[in-house]
């Protein structure tokens, strides 16, 4: 039996794509897509197409590249603070969770002067903060769209005329979003957009080049991924071959639009049922609940176990909370059918009437 995948990434994906992946694996044009050199006609024809059908998706112009490197947003961290780096050497950073604090750590590393002008802290990062007074005196302002370990997530995205940086690892291609608001945007691939290994950067071009860095190995330099059409060196090629699938089926399958009307129709179906259902309560402030990754908590704590086993025999798995916040955490990436919450919600109904 397929089970129903919670899990907060590496996570599902159509079920399509794996079929069409593991194809490739032992034949891509009379090869294996893993032994096939990155260099050849056919996988740069890969390439262009996993980067073309980004900006198809979100629609992008052509004011901005779109790369696909290694290293996990967590390298994001590093490439962000190093290419965006201008004269003042001072930017704001919003702080709404464990990666958020990541980019903040690893922007201090690189010489940035780090002012985080907004912080959930106080409240174990269960709230997006508001009416933030954004800093006019930096080089560029950067926020975490979807704190995925937290369950928020912002619904407006912070007004400011300074260049605007965003890790949207875990809600990318989740929602439309306004591209040519932001300067730089970077993404792990393994929640909406494919396997790990890849990460997604989608950079205005103005911004290359323009670091006031002393220090920048070629690796973490935008522009130099840029210049070879992001193949400065070999990239991740099978990730971005399943990203390049992944994206032909949500264009297919009416583009992000009706993505994120399905996402908003499995977050009411859960949201509703953790409202109404006695046993449990949400974690995270109501008007800044994420779409993606849905935090709740049991109201009594002594049926654990018992939950556990009712949504395990029902064939769910990953919905334990992360080990910093405890709980439950259902991830509903846009793979993740309606059908799979409704079996959630049905094991949380049911185990209400037997206890309530
Ligand atoms: N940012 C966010 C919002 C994330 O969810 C994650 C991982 N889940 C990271 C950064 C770190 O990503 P990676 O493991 O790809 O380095």
């Amino acid at each position: 039996m397929k089970k129903h995948n919670f899990g907060a990434g590496p996570c599902i994906l159509p079920q399509d794509v794996f079929k069409k992946a593991s194809d490739a694996v032992l034949d891509f044009n009379g090869l294996s897509i893993l032994e096939v050199s990155h260099r050849s006609k056919d996988y740069e024809a890969v390439m262009h197409e996993a980067r073309e059908l980004v900006k198809k998706a979100l629609n992008i112009s052509d004011d901005y590249e779109v790369l696909y490197l290694q290293g996990g947003a967590t390298l994001g961290f590093t490439i962000a603070a190093l290419n965006m780096m201008r004269s003042t050497k001072k930017a704001g950073y919003i702080n709404t969770g464990t990666w958020a604090s990541g980019a903040i750590k690893e922007a201090k590393k690189v010489g940035v002067d780090v002012n985080v002008f907004g912080s959930s802290e106080d409240k174990n990062f269960s709230y997006i903060p508001k009416n933030l007074v954004v800093p006019t005196d930096a080089d560029y302002i950067h926020f975490t769209s979807n704190n995925t370990i937290f369950g928020t997530q912002f619904k407006e995205f912070p007004k400011t005329d300074l260049p605007l940086v965003c890790d949207m690892s875990s809600d990318i291609f989740s929602k439309e979003v306004n591209v040519s608001d932001f300067d730089l945007i970077y993404a792990g691939a393994q929640k909406n957009l494919g396997p790990a290994g890849a990460t997604l950067y989608i950079v205005k071009k103005d911004v290359l080049g323009k670091s006031t860095s002393a220090f920048m190995p070629s690796y973490l330099d935008l522009k130099q991924h840029a210049d070879k059409d992001s193949m400065y060196n070999t990239p991740p090629v099978f990730s971005v071959y399943v990203a390049m699938l992944n994206l032909q089926d949500l264009l297919a399958n009416g583009g992000v639009p009706k993505m994120a009307l399905k996402n908003q129709a499995k977050a009411k179906l859960i949201y509703s049922e953790i409202d109404s259902n006695p046993l449990f309560k949400g974690s995270a402030a109501v008007e800044d609940r994420s779409e993606m990754n849905v935090n709740f908590l049991l109201t009594n704590d002594a049926l654990k176990d018992e939950f556990d086993a009712a949504w395990k025999a029902a064939g769910i798995i990953g919905l334990n909370g992360h080990r910093s916040v405890g709980g439950y955490r259902a991830s509903m990436y846009n793979a993740l059918e309606l059908d799979s919450v409704q079996v959630l919600v049905d094991v949380m109904n049911d185990f209400s009437k037997k206890h309530g």
